[in-house]
């Protein structure tokens, strides 16, 4: 599939999610992606924030410019992951300094990484659900939290993960945001549980751009996303031709969000991993209208 969709006109909701620079080039590279994504008039874009506090300046340096130089409404991520309730606090009043109202609330991966041993900050939170509270009862904030279609790496089962979206949900998050998943039969099983066990936020599909598809594969295996084979075969005898890949990466997406939103959801979290051409392709191809056509169209 490479030709649009109707999709424009079934109303997709979309949001973006970068990550801060840690270098001058990769600088650069975040604010021309920011430039070129803004035509498409996101809901909202967040920017990630490394577990205990290692990205802790550049996240607010990212998060501050994105706030007062772009029309974008910003969310920033937030870890508790190694951080006395005191610190986590420090950080929540930088970040209110700087004009957030939206955060992502998440625990964060264990100092050694995932699959290492979690153990919670003897003063700290111990969850992102206790985060979530903490939030809530500093002020009015839109809330995100994490979801795990495919089960968090460390979790016991499938209902030990819903649990504690329902916690998260109950102490007052506003939505979720999934895991990166290729397999929409996996996010409808486990969105029908969620909401069987009443937790009623939005549960917003996180959408990965394939960039890479060796690189992801490293990753995925991490986040506990199963990558299925037809990915492989769709991207097969192509190493060579980097057009040809990207054509394809955009197809996948596109024709994944088509099917979800044939399952009935309108609300997509995409990846962007600070890059623009292929995020553009992929909603190029849902026929998503950009700020410019509306222009044009009312210029005609
Ligand atoms: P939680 O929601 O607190 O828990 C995760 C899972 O662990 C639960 O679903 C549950 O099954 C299990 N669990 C935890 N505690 C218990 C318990 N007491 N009893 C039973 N089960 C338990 N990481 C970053 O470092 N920075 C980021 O900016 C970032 N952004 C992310 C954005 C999204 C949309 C997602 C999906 C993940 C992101 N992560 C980020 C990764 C995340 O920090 C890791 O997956 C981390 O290991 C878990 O954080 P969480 O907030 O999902 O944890």
């Amino acid at each position: 599939m490479s030709s649009k969709t109707e999709n424009g006109q079934r109303g997709i909701r979309i949001s973006f999610e970068f990550f801060p620079p840690k270098s001058e080039e990769a600088e650069t590279q975040l604010w021309n992606t920011v430039a070129d994504l803004t035509e498409w008039e996101p809901d909202f874009v967040s920017v990630t924030y490394g577990a205990g506090g290692s990205t802790k300046t550049p996240t607010l340096s990212a998060v501050r410019r994105m706030i007062h130089e772009t029309p974008f409404t910003t969310a920033s991520h937030l870890t508790c992951v190694g951080a006395t309730r005191e610190d986590t606090h420090r950080v929540i009043d930088d970040l209110l300094a700087t004009g957030v109202r939206r955060f992502v609330a998440l625990r964060g991966d264990p100092p050694g990484g995932v699959g290492s041993a979690y153990q919670p900050h003897p003063g700290g939170y111990a969850n992102a659900a206790e985060l979530v509270l903490a939030l809530r009862e500093r002020g009015d904030f839109d809330i995100s939290v994490s979801a795990y279609p495919e089960k968090h790496p460390e979790s016991r089962d499938t209902a030990a993960d819903i649990d504690m979206l329902k916690r998260k949900a109950d102490n007052g998050a506003n939505r979720a945001l999934t895991q990166f998943f290729f397999d929409n039969d996996a996010f409808e099983r486990y969105h029908d549980r969620v909401r069987a066990a009443g937790v009623k936020i939005p549960v917003v599909p996180g959408i990965m751009p394939i960039q890479n598809l060796t690189q992801l594969k490293r990753f995925a295996g991490a986040c506990g996303t199963h990558i299925p084979s037809w990915l492989d075969e769709r991207f097969e005898g192509l190493d060579e031709d980097a057009d040809k890949r990207a054509d394809v990466a955009a197809d996948v997406a596109a024709e994944q969000i088509e099917d979800l939103v044939r399952r009935g959801i309108h609300e997509f979290h995409l990846y962007t991993m600070n890059r623009s051409p292929l995020v553009s392709a992929v909603l190029d191809r849902l026929n998503i209208p950009r700020k410019t056509d509306a222009r044009e169209g009312a210029a005609a």
